[in-house]
């Protein structure tokens, strides 16, 4: 169960708005070439780029966090996935990526630190587009589940979330995708066909309103903490069970203390 909690902090969602922090007050990234830095749940990013808070096929929602910042090929992957996305699956709805440094956000996530982390929301529907900047930062990410929280909702679930899942695990670099453990469940009943990229589908706590989606580190930053990889097989088998028959409840507050940054970030978060 270690592991298990050891990889729960890195997710964890804290629960309020806290104080602002360093990395949420910098002016913008900083100038060096682009390299993500550390773990995704303690470390940071130089040179990031920033999403354009709509394109083709997305929009970010939350504008006021500036949270659009990550490492250039996890930018270049939202883009890829709202193109494909624009060809009959609907309009991707953008959560968080990172601060424009990376690095600790003062509430919302542990991980998104290192560039290579963003959320998308399972809303697909077009109907947001048209709102103004202000209604994106107030409207919630409806959830698949349904009112027993016991399964998915099939009102909702659809066709076109295979689809993005599926388009989601064959971009380039993305090395896993956490979503809630009934979706998994469902990929694993009716995915027909190609099945390989069920395996990057990971079931974790909540993300029943949005998949997470992580990039591998990239061949640019050698200061890049490799996570532990993923098992092989589909993932449909009895670590799937666990999480439907367990329940695990997500603790209120970590346990532990935040781990430390590495001492790159300390350089990138001086940057002028
Ligand atoms: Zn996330």
């Amino acid at each position: 169960m270690h592991a298990i909690r050891i990889a729960l902090l890195s997710l964890f969602l804290a629960s309020s708005p806290g104080h602002a922090n360093p990395w949420s007050e910098v002016p913008g990234p900083s100038e060096g070439m682009p390299r993500s830095i550390g773990e995704t749940s303690a470390g940071c990013i130089d040179g990031a780029a920033a999403l354009p808070t709509e394109g083709r096929g997305y929009v970010v929602m939350h504008l006021e966090r500036r949270r659009n910042y990550g490492h250039p090929s996890l930018v270049h992957a939202v883009r890829e996935l709202g193109e494909k996305a624009a060809q009959g699956i609907g309009l991707l709805h953008v959560g968080d990526l990172g601060l424009a440094r990376g690095g600790p956000m003062p509430f919302g996530h542990r991980s998104h630190q290192s560039g290579l982390d963003v959320d998308v929301w399972f809303d697909l529907n077009p109907g947001l587009h048209a709102r103004a900047d202000r209604m994106r930062s107030n409207i919630p990410a409806p959830s698949l589940l349904n009112s027993a929280a016991r399964g998915l909702d099939y009102e909702l679930w659809s066709d076109r979330h295979i689809r993005v899942l599926q388009a989601a695990a064959h971009l380039p670099g993305v090395d896993r995708i956490f979503v809630n453990a009934y979706i998994k469940r469902e990929l694993c009943r009716t995915v027909a066909g190609d099945r390989d990229w069920l395996r990057k589908i990971r079931p974790w706590y909540h993300h029943d309103d949005h998949f997470h989606m992580r990039l591998a580190c990239p061949p640019d930053s050698p200061a890049c903490v490799r996570q532990e990889p993923i098992p092989l097989g589909e993932g449909c088998d009895s670590s799937l069970d666990w999480w439907l028959h367990q329940h695990p409840a997500l603790p209120s507050k970590p346990s532990e203390p935040k781990p430390a940054l590495p001492s790159a970030c300390r350089t990138v978060l001086a940057d002028p």
